[in-house]
Formats: C-alpha cells, sequence, structure tokens
C-alpha cells in the first residue's frame, strides 16, 4: 500500500491467534471507519488516520499513516488499546518501529474548576477553564474525564513501550469516566459538562460524585476530545436518556438552518426537561419515566420512530446497553446506509 501521509509508523504484533484478531478489528472498527478488507489485508481509513494490517503467518504488520504527528501517536494509542482488549488473557506482543514520545499524552489538557451548578435537580454543570479550547469546536465531542485521588499531587498517565496508556496505579489511580462536552465557551476559555447525578443507595458513582463536589480550584484532566461528533446529515432522528442528552442537546444547538430533527429523550420527570434553541426545524419529545408505566418506554418509542423513518435519515441513538442490544439490528436493514448512523451505549445497569 502506498502511504502517502507524511507521518508513518510500522508495528508488529504476534497475538495467540492472529487471524482471529485480524477479524475482530474488521468488525469493530466497520463501525468507526471506512474498512476495505482484500483476503489477509485489511485496510482502515478515516480523517486522521490510514491503517493496514497484514496477515503474514502468525503476526500482524501493521502501517499507520497520518497527516500529524499528534494524529499518528493517536492511532498507534488507540490501535494498541483495541488489540490488548481484543486479546483479552490471552498473550500479545506487539513492538513499534519508533517508540513513544515521552511525556505526558498529546491530547491530554490539564483542566481547573470554575464552577459548579444543579441546572436541573438531577444534572449537575461543571465548567472547567482550559487554556486551549480549540481542539473540543469541531468534530468529536466526547472525552475521558480523568479524577485524580483527592488531596495527592496527580500523576497523569503517559504511554507504555507497546503503545497502550500507562495508567498510574496504588495511591495514584485515576478514576476515569467518559463525558459529552456540553459546550465550549471560547470567549471565557471554559468547557462545560453535564454529569447526570443518579445516586443509588450503597453504590459508589465516582463520576457523578466527582460533580456534586466539585469546588473552584479542583484540578483534573481530560483526555480527548475523541469517539464521534457532530452528524452532518440534514434529517436527523435523536434518541437518548440523561447520559445523552448533553450531547443531544449540542447536536441541536449546532445544527444549521436547513436541518430538520426530531429528538426523543427520556427523563425522570417534567423537571429534567431543559430548554433548547437550534437554528434548524426540531421537535422534542419527552418521555417520563416517572410515570410511563413501563420499563421500555424509551425503546418502545425508538422503535416506533425507527420504523416510521426514510431509510437516508441520520439516526443517533444512546442509552443503556440492553436497550442498545435490542435497537441495533433494526437499523441494519437492506436499505439502510452504512455510516447512516451512531449506536452506542452509554452506561451499564448492573
Ligand atoms: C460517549 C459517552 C458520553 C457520555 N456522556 C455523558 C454525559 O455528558 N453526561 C452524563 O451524565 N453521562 C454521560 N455518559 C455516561 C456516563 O459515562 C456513565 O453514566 C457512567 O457510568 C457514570 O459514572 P459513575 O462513576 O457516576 O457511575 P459508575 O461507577 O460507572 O456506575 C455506578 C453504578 O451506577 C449505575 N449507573 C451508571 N450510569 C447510570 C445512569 N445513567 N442511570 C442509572 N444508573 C447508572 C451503574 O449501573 C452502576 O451500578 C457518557 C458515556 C459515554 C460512553
Amino acid at each position: 500500500m502506498t502511504m502517502s501521509a507524511p507521518f508513518t509508523l510500522s508495528g508488529t504484533a504476534i497475538p495467540q491467534n492472529a487471524r482471529l484478531m485480524l477479524d475482530q478489528i474488521c468488525e469493530h472498527f466497520i463501525e468507526h471507519a471506512n474498512v476495505s478488507r482484500m483476503d489477509d489485508v485489511v485496510v482502515m481509513k478515516n480523517d486522521e488516520a490510514t491503517a493496514e494490517i497484514r496477515l503474514s503467518g502468525e503476526q500482524l504488520l501493521i502501517d499507520l499513516a497520518c497527516p500529524s504527528d499528534q494524529a499518528l501517536q493517536m492511532t498507534r494509542i488507540m490501535l494498541a488499546e483495541h488489540m490488548f482488549y481484543f486479546a483479552g488473557e490471552e498473550p500479545l506482543d506487539l513492538q513499534w518501529s519508533a517508540p513513544a514520545p515521552l511525556g505526558p499524552l498529546s491530547n491530554l489538557h490539564h483542566v481547573t474548576v470554575t464552577g459548579a451548578e444543579d441546572i436541573t435537580p438531577h444534572m449537575r454543570r461543571v465548567r472547567v477553564a482550559c487554556a486551549d479550547v480549540s481542539p473540543f469546536l469541531d468534530g468529536n465531542m466526547h472525552v475521558r474525564v480523568l479524577i485524580p485521588p483527592r488531596y495527592r499531587t496527580p500523576v497523569w498517565p503517559g504511554v507504555r513501550d507497546d503503545g497502550r496508556i500507562a495508567w498510574p496505579e496504588g495511591e495514584d489511580e485515576i478514576t476515569v469516566r467518559v463525558y459529552t462536552i456540553r459546550k465550549v465557551d471560547v470567549q471565557a476559555g471554559e468547557l462545560w459538562i453535564d454529569f447526570f447525578q443518579h445516586p443509588m443507595p450503597g453504590v459508589s458513582t465516582p463520576g457523578a460524585d466527582f460533580a456534586r463536589d466539585a469546588q473552584p480550584g479542583d484540578r483534573i484532566a481530560l483526555l480527548g476530545p475523541g469517539g464521534g461528533g457532530r452528524p452532518e446529515a440534514l434529517s436527523l432522528l435523536l434518541i437518548g436518556d440523561e447520559t445523552a442528552l448533553p450531547a443531544i442537546l449540542r447536536i441541536l444547538e449546532e445544527l444549521p438552518e436547513a436541518a430538520t430533527a426530531e429528538a426523543i429523550i427520556e427523563v425522570m420527570n417534567a423537571d429534567e426537561e431543559q430548554p433548547v434553541s437550534s437554528k434548524g426545524d426540531i421537535t422534542l419529545r419527552w418521555l417520563h419515566r416517572e410515570t410511563a408505566g413501563t420499563t421500555n418506554a424509551l425503546r418502545t418509542a425508538a422503535q416506533e420512530a425507527i420504523a416510521a423513518s426514510a431509510p437516508d435519515r441520520y439516526i443517533w441513538i444512546a442509552c443503556e446497553k440492553e436497550d442498545i442490544r435490542m435497537l441495533r439490528p433494526l437499523l441494519k436493514t437492506k436499505e439502510r446506509e452504512k455510516g447512516r448512523s451512531y449506536l452506542a451505549w452509554y452506561w451499564e445497569r448492573t
């Protein structure tokens, strides 16, 4: 393959079962990139990277090419993390043609809490100051929020030789949870994150608790952004619960005038509804868990709305894992084009 992007890196992976891992990579990344496979060669492309992975005997030979060094380092980490995830308990030897740069991760942003407030009874907004908000302006909306232990000098993650993230351990262990950047306030140099408060008696909820206790001056870090963002489509159906609400409201607020969107959002009750303004033509339908009389109100409403949607309408869904598992097959129809949907579970009932 010709690697035309200027920043390149190669690697060799020796998993227990190289062919199986190639299959797993293909199956997983088909949701996130343009993936093509010719026999034992897989090529994955997106705006930030081209990755070619070739099966050669018991090995996987990897070639990465990216438009920037930062994208290259991020792609290495992402691929290494996934390969070790797919390997599970089995051994995996992964080596690269060049070591990872020393120092902090290039997409790690140190931020300081400037304020926190309840915007509804169960949604708490935390505002953080960030030296450079520009990476959060386009495309990707999600971050890993890194919460260091209180009363210790934070130790932030780096990169291991095999490309994976080296997380601090023991007393320096960091809590990591995924959240959405609700808004980028360029003038104030601030990012807003809305944390759903889902207290559970006797269960620790470190992400929600951080927001509940956040004080101006608290230092945390954000890793990202990544994980998908605003769909480009002009006709959208957005479905989700409180965890998806920050993303849905941001998508609606940033719609162009020509866009039409319908949003179905499940919250506890009417007190949890939030106002939204948009240039697009939008319709909001709030479902109230407290009065729905069924635990499956969101799932049922989603099924009906998907069935009534034209195949070219972009469908975006984020909610609990089991609901996503039930809804996924509905989008795998012959008429619906690949790349016209986003389905992600944002939390898991335990
Ligand atoms: C891409 C992405 C973006 C996200 N964006 C946001 C966001 O902007 N705002 C937001 O609030 N959340 C968001 N989430 C969801 C959030 O990461 C999870 O809810 C996370 O589990 C919260 O961490 P925690 O430490 O509070 O609870 P955990 O320690 O993860 O879980 C503790 C217990 O709480 C339960 N639990 C977790 N979430 C919920 C819930 N929503 N309702 C009921 N019980 C729950 C779990 O089942 C578990 O029993 C996002 C997730 C993803 C993947």
